[in-house]
């Protein structure tokens, strides 16, 4: 216990678990937290006096990921000595910290998903050091106060480290952290963070005297917080992470924003209603055939390039690709062969890899050959690089490869790591082991022979080592040389000198060989830090092709196109498709154009009744501008767009009422968000305004909210909403034109064709829904009367058409929702052919294919062709 509680002062603020034997056990308080968290049995010792609670050492992994789950950090005590040679109390040493942003082990790490630790530090412009441990990436930048909380959204921290605030007080950014992330904080003392402090630990670190040279002049915020995060990673650790990458400067004017709204309601990387990847934007363009490159396409999706340049080499890469099919399909083979080298450097960088990881490691390696091979013969012109970050690792792989055994097992201590011919020594010792089998043989035969005895036979145990075992009906022939060592009920068993001799030899040969193998495998992996960085270049690289190959499938497959830059700031898509609808809609989906001018149309008011496609249309615009940021071909027959600063979405009501805010409240400070921050060159996604308030106010908000950004922005706007009183915008403001949802009303029917079209919407078919919806029918009723006096005394007052009230009392037996080819093939069942004169049957002929979308009478001049 004295040994225990030395421990537990190194590491108050972790569970200990503390290995006795083949268990991890913890004490006190921790065991106490541990059973509640773990669900395990909670016991005692010192007659009740020490709570305790323990668990088999072997199912550490599955206990520490539930306890890192649930934001706790964890301390691993191990015996570092053998306990059979250990004088007095077996010597412990805690070897690591396992803390949610610090995890390194393949087994508590999702492959697809980056696990991110981060550190602040200042405050009206804040220091941002983001690091992934597993795989060494290191980045930092410096972002304005304001702008946080969405930046780190979208980098998703497993754990922030934050300064200690000063007694009594809260970190400035604590509480809204802990509202709108769910990340565990873990707060360091503040002279962490001093900048002295910072540039010592960073050089001591990296072993340079000055950090001049990884691009740093001064050590300002930014470096403040890559100082206090190396130095917790190195507490963790225990000082072993040398794989490390120097902090790359990032500056996030290269990259479009996306505040936690946008990423939210645009469903980047989850549905918003179930919270589940399938259904997002990134699942429906994952092509991805390795972890590293899942990981690589999260990241890209949620930070947009906005750097032309690199814009075209990825999407150069894509038309390489898809040209290409030989390349693509051996690159993406491969690609699934070489296995996440990426988090195999991470672990050799905190020496925690296994036989199994270096042999995969090596065998990955060897891959990089073919793909090298492959990309020389592809005609890309931006392939050369790559080519370059793959090139260099041949004697390593082929090193790895000889040296280890291809079934080298998960265990550092119990031997088989290395093939035969790797080391002299080695070879030996395991001889004496084969040959003592030969010599075995030869004993037992001898004995037999000497004694008379048959049935004699030579074995062993791991408990009483090697033996004699002799049947009792020939007890009476053992020799007096035999030594008795057991008895058995059919049987006895001896040992002789010779035999003790031997064994002592094997025995001892066996454990020399594993502990050279152990010695060797820690000579091996140490050797290869000093390759880390050319493999992490090599993993880099991978990622990338991995995604872009990807990406020219997906391009093929789904007929997406490139992308062009439009210098004159305009945005125009023709045939564009929603990236992730398309997929469940198949062959139903609607294609649609979209055009926004800067400066003259750039403001599209979009009415329709529900249920017509308008939130989907806006959406469609939104995601392809994102997608084409990213560098990645998009579903359209052509686009044309303009850099974009910041998507801005105010998109239907969030869950928030958790935090305390009304829907109403939240829109209108998401609604002011896009007022103070857009710009000319963002693109602003608006899907109803003013919905949860009256009438009046919400037309007034809207109208005024309109105007401000079609005229004093100028940024590109789609406005989706239910209010047609803001329709005649498009007369008044020159950027603002109206756009709506083609409906067909046919026999009785409408018919959602889901096709924009220029010109305003006459009509929301509100009433038609809320039946949909099965709202009673006298409330149903009692609504289309009120709606009749509300139109009437309307269209008294405006002048505005409106529909006849017969027309509506029509309407209200209408069968919505139902497709065109659902409506043909009811009719067509129903035609009594035998008695349809032919005038009629080619009426039907006419009315069927207006209502596939034909030539329309109803299509207004100057939209868009069907
Ligand atoms: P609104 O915003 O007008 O109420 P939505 O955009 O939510 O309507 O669309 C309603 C449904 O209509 C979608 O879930 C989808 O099934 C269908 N839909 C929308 N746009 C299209 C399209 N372009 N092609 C085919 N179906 C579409």
């Amino acid at each position: 216990m004295r040994q225990y509680w030395e421990q537990k002062r190194e590491v108050p603020d972790a569970i200990l678990m503390f290995r006795m034997g083949d268990f991890y056990e913890m004490f006190n308080d921790d065991a106490e937290l541990g059973a509640r968290v773990l669900g395990i049995t909670l016991t005692s010792r010192d007659k009740g006096r020490t709570p305790l609670a323990g668990i088999p050492h072997h199912a550490l992994e599955s206990y520490l990921a539930k306890l890192v789950d649930s934001g706790y950090k964890v301390a691993i005590s191990e015996q570092v000595e053998d306990a059979r040679q250990a004088k007095g109390v077996v010597r412990r040493e805690v070897v690591r910290v396992v803390t949610p942003g610090t995890l390194t082990d393949e087994e508590l790490l999702p492959g697809s998903r980056s696990n991110h630790l981060v550190a602040l530090a200042g405050e009206a412009s804040v220091g941002v050091a983001v690091l992934e441990l597993a795989s060494g990436a290191f980045t930092v930048f410096d972002c304005p106060a304001a702008s946080v909380i969405d930046e780190l959204d979208r980098i998703e921290p497993a754990e922030i480290l934050l300064p200690e605030p000063t007694r009594g007080g809260r970190h400035p950014l604590e509480a809204e952290l802990r509202q709108r992330l769910s990340t565990a904080i873990t707060y360091r003392t503040p002279s962490d963070f001093l900048p002295e402090r910072a540039e010592q630990v960073l050089c001591e670190h990296y072993e340079t005297t000055s950090l001049e040279g990884f691009g740093f002049r001064e050590v300002g915020s930014a470096l403040q917080a890559a100082g206090a995060l190396v130095g917790y990673v190195r507490e963790t650790q225990r000082g072993v992470a040398e794989h490390l990458r120097p902090p790359l400067r990032q500056d996030l004017a290269d990259f479009m924003t996306l505040d936690q709204a946008t990423l939210r309601s645009l469903e980047i990387e989850r549905t918003l209603r179930s919270n589940a990847r399938a259904g997002s934007l990134l699942a429906a363009v994952d092509r991805t055939c390795n972890p590293m490159g899942a990981r690589l396409l999260r990241t890209w999706l949620c930070f947009p390039r906005r750097d032309v340049a690199e814009i075209r080499r990825r999407q150069g890469m894509i038309a390489a690709f898809r040209d290409d099919a030989h390349t693509r399909a051996g690159l993406r083979t491969l690609l699934r062969e070489i296995g996440d080298i990426e988090r195999m450097v991470g672990r050799v960088g905190v020496k925690r890899s296994t036989p199994r990881d270096l042999r995969a490691l090596g065998a990955g390696l060897d891959r990089l050959r073919d793909v090298r091979e492959l990309l020389t013969t592809m005609h890309a012109a931006n392939a050369e690089g790559l080519i370059g970050d793959l090139d260099g690792l041949d004697d390593v792989a082929n090193h790895l490869c000889s040296a280890l055994a291809p079934d080298a097992p998960l265990g550092m201590r119990e031997g088989n790591i290395f093939a035969a011919g790797y080391n002299a020594e080695l070879d030996r010792l395991r001889s004496i082991g084969r040959d003592g089998q030969r010599w075995l043989a030869e004993f037992q035969a001898r004995e037999s022979q000497r004694t008379g005895i048959p049935s004699l036979k030579v074995a062993f145990n791991r408990v009483f080592g090697y033996y004699i075992e002799v049947t009792n009906p020939h007890r009476d022939r053992v020799p007096d040389d035999y030594v008795r060592k057991q008895t058995m009920k059919n049987a006895e068993r001896f040992i002789t000198e010779e035999l003790k001799t031997f064994e002592s030899e094997a025995l001892s040969a066996e454990s020399r060989a594993n502990e050279l193998e152990y010695d060797l495998f820690v000579a091996l992996r140490d050797e290869l830090t000093a390759h880390l960085s050319a493999i992490q270049a090599a993993a880099d690289a991978l990622a990338r092709l991995d995604v872009l190959a990807g990406w020219a499938d997906l391009a093929l497959d789904r007929s997406y196109c490139c992308p062009e830059f439009n210098e004159r700031g305009g945005l125009e898509i023709r045939g564009g498709r929603h990236p992730v609808l398309e997929q469940s809609l198949e062959a139903g989906f609607v294609p649609n154009d979209a055009r926004l001018v800067a400066g003259k149309e750039s403001f599209a008011l979009i009415t329709g009744p529900n249920m017509a496609g308008k939130s989907t249309y806006i959406r469609q615009v939104a995601l392809l501008t994102l997608l084409a940021h990213c560098g990645c071909w998009v579903p359209a027959e052509s686009m044309q767009f303009a850099l974009v600063d910041r998507i801005f979405t105010r998109v239907g009501a969030s869950d928030e009422l958790a935090r305390g805010q009304s829907t109403f409240m939240v829109e209108m400070l998401e609604t002011a968000n896009i007022l103070h921050n857009a710009t000319r060159h963002s693109l602003v996604i608006l899907d109803e305004v003013g919905r949860g308030t009256s009438t009046f106010d919400g037309v007034a908000l809207a109208w005024a909210i309109s105007e401000h950004l079609a005229t004093r922005v100028g940024c590109r706007t789609l406005f989706a909403t239910h209010y047609h009183e803001l329709t005649e915008l498009g007369a008044l403001l020159d950027p603002v034109f109206n756009l709506n949802v083609e409906v067909r009303e046919y026999e009785e029917q409408i018919v959602f064709l889901h096709r924009i079209v220029a010109g305003a919407a006459d009509r929301s078919y509100g009433v038609h829904v809320a039946k949909l919806a099965g709202v009673p029918a006298e409330v149903l009723d009692r609504a289309n009367a009120v709606l009749n006096d509300l139109e009437r005394t309307f269209a008294r007052e405006s002048q505005r058409p409106v529909l006849a009230a017969a027309q509506r009392r029509r309407l209200r037996q209408l069968r919505l929702f139902e497709e065109p080819e659902e409506i043909i093939v009811r009719q067509l069942r129903d035609v009594d052919v035998d008695a349809l004169a032919a005038e009629d049957a080619l009426d039907r002929l006419r009315g069927w294919r207006a209502l596939l979308g034909g030539a329309s009478p109803q299509t207004p001049p100057g939209a868009p062709a069907p």
